[in-house]
């Protein structure tokens, strides 16, 4: 069955999906964080990249990491973390005109905060386009891939998984997206960091894409 016979809900990540992981946001994020283990945990610079990495991987996020081993208040943290130079993403307007064609639901689901998707929603041309944003606040901070917040989203939009789909930059994200009976589709930014993680999700990335863009051109235009 084509996508636009089967799927009426829509449910995109932000970061490296909607906008392009080259903007150098992802990069200012990673920084940020870095400077605020060492500044609230007293340790310098290496040590604290370690331990961001660390936390990113046995945690799913560095903020649940720091929430469960230090009590560190996760409002705080998203507010220092996302304190960004927006300036340097732009609209895409290819993007933009696919995604309007789209017909049904469409929802924001991020591990960031709702101030971070507002801000950059503004900056690329989408600010009031999403039907619902899906943010880690409202997620009880609990991150992607963990499978709750994925039945939390379900439940709270009254969503129907057979005929939604989601898209990700972050393979292993979709491996619950996949469980809960969305149809997932990897966007595929082209980073190799999360090879190991790439490798482990294969078996559920049902789609994949190295362009957002061309991908929905093709839904538009039914050829998938
Ligand atoms: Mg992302």
């Amino acid at each position: 069955m084509k996508f636009k016979e089967k799927i009426n809900t829509w449910i995109f990540d932000l970061d490296n999906t909607l906008y392009s992981a080259d903007s150098g946001i992802f990069q200012q994020v990673h920084k940020l964080m870095g400077e605020f283990i060492s500044k609230n945990l007293k340790m310098d610079m290496v040590e604290a990249k370690k331990l961001q990495s660390k936390y990113y991987k046995q945690h799913g996020t560095t903020l649940r990491g720091l929430m469960d081993n230090h009590g560190i208040e996760p409002d705080y943290f998203l507010d220092e973390v996302h304190k960004l130079d927006y300036s340097i993403v732009g609209p895409d307007e290819i993007l933009k005109k696919e995604l309007e064609k789209i017909q049904g639901r469409k929802i924001i689901y991020t591990n960031a905060n709702k101030k971070h998707v507002v801000d950059v929603l503004e900056r690329i041309n989408l600010a009031n386009f999403f039907d619902e944003i899906f943010d880690i606040k409202m997620a009880n901070y609990i991150p992607k891939p963990e499978i709750r917040p994925y039945e939390q989203i379900i439940d709270i939009f009254n969503i129907n998984p057979s005929s939604s789909a989601m898209f990700d930059d972050i393979a292993k994200n979709l491996v619950p997206a996949k469980k809960v009976g969305f149809t997932p589709v990897w966007v595929d930014a082209g980073y190799e960091n999360f090879s190991d993680d790439i490798q482990a999700s294969k078996d559920y990335l049902d789609y994949s894409t190295r362009n957002l863009s061309s991908f929905l051109k093709d839904i538009n235009e039914e050829i998938i």
